[in-house]
């Protein structure tokens, strides 16, 4: 028996699937504010059509997801989001 990938049945309808993870993640150099903003701009514009944004966003802050672009808020948005 093969062994496949566990995915939650809202992953399967991510509007980021196929999009590059280079946009909703932070590369592994320095990025100037300049490019973080246009980065994170064109990750939350698939984000904003995505089917499953609430699902996304609730998996990132139950599993303290602490990089990238969740449910259409970076790192700092979703930090503000669990302080209330
Ligand atoms: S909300 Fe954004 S990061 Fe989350 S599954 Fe949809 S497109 Fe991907």
């Amino acid at each position: 028996m093969t062994a496949l990938p566990s995915y939650e049945d809202w992953q399967l309808r991510a509007a980021c699937r196929g999009h590059s993870a280079a946009i909703f993640f932070a590369p592994s150099h320095f990025e100037r504010k300049s490019a973080k903003l246009e980065r994170e701009a064109r990750a939350k514009a698939v984000c904003a059509a995505c089917p499953v944004r609430r699902e996304c966003l609730a998996h990132a802050l139950r599993f303290h997801e602490a990089h990238g672009i969740w449910g259409g808020l970076n790192e700092d948005e979703r930090r503000l989001v669990a302080a209330r």
